[in-house]
């Protein structure tokens, strides 16, 4: 489903990824762990199509991202990938149900009624159903990652990127989290990349890849 090959980066004189090689098949977590400032995020916001390396290729269902335009690479991104991060990132102005169909009004091609739709179904099926009408300051903690979570799945994508997504929260609301991942995976086969401090997550994971100073070990 998803492959890099040789991925460089470098931030002025300093060398972050010193060319990494990933493959990661359809319904498979894989956790990557590693000390801080190994280049962890660096690596998964280029596996995201966030950001460019200087050498290297990532295909995602066989298209080699990096050939595309900016724009067309927007909307791939868009289509095929869902993000959550340590921080919600959630709207503070727009209720949870608002936040999770974001995605689906940026990509402008579901009607209002269907996109509306889609986004109860995953608040349901993420056990927030109540919880639709609010704002994200009348969530708690956990509850605002799960619309989070809801929000990367709005739009079916490919594979789904995880940087810290358990970082800000409790023991209790990390656990659940992490098994709403396994949920979905077994549920419906979605893939995740999991960056990750937490030992329990990337112990479940299917994979356990550990990131040293821009290498994969
Ligand atoms: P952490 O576990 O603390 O999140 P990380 O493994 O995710 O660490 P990265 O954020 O990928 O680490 O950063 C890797 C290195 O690249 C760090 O030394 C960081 O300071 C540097 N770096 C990251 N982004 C930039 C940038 N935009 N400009 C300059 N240097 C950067
Ligand atoms: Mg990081």
């Amino acid at each position: 489903l998803l492959q890099a090959r040789g991925i460089r980066r470098t931030y002025g004189s300093l060398q972050v990824l010193k060319g990494i090689d990933l493959e990661v098949k359809k319904g498979e977590i894989v956790a990557i762990v590693g000390p801080s400032g190994a280049g962890k995020s660096t690596f998964l916001h280029i596996l995201g199509t966030l950001d460019r390396p200087e050498e290297g290729q990532v295909f995602i269902e066989d298209v080699n991202v990096f050939t595309q335009k900016d724009k067309d690479l927007a909307r791939f991104r868009n289509e095929k990938i869902g993000f959550i991060f340590q921080f919600h990132n959630l709207l503070a102005e727009f209720t949870a149900l608002e936040n999770v169909c974001m995605p689906g009004y940026i990509n402008g091609n579901a009607g209002e009624k269907e996109l509306q739709k889609r986004g109860e179904e995953l608040l349901e099926l993420l056990g927030l159903s109540g919880r639709r009408d609010h704002l994200p300051s009348q969530l708690s903690g956990g509850e605002q990652q799960r619309v989070a979570v809801a929000r990367a799945l709005l739009n079916k994508p490919a594979i789904v990127l995880a940087d810290e997504p358990s970082g800000n929260l409790d023991s209790h609301n990390a656990l659940d989290l992490h098994k709403l991942f396994f949920r979905l995976r077994d549920e419906f086969g979605q893939t995740f990349v999991i960056v990750t401090h937490n030992e329990e997550l990337a112990e479940m994971a299917d994979r356990r890849l550990v990131m040293q100073d821009g290498l994969m070990v």
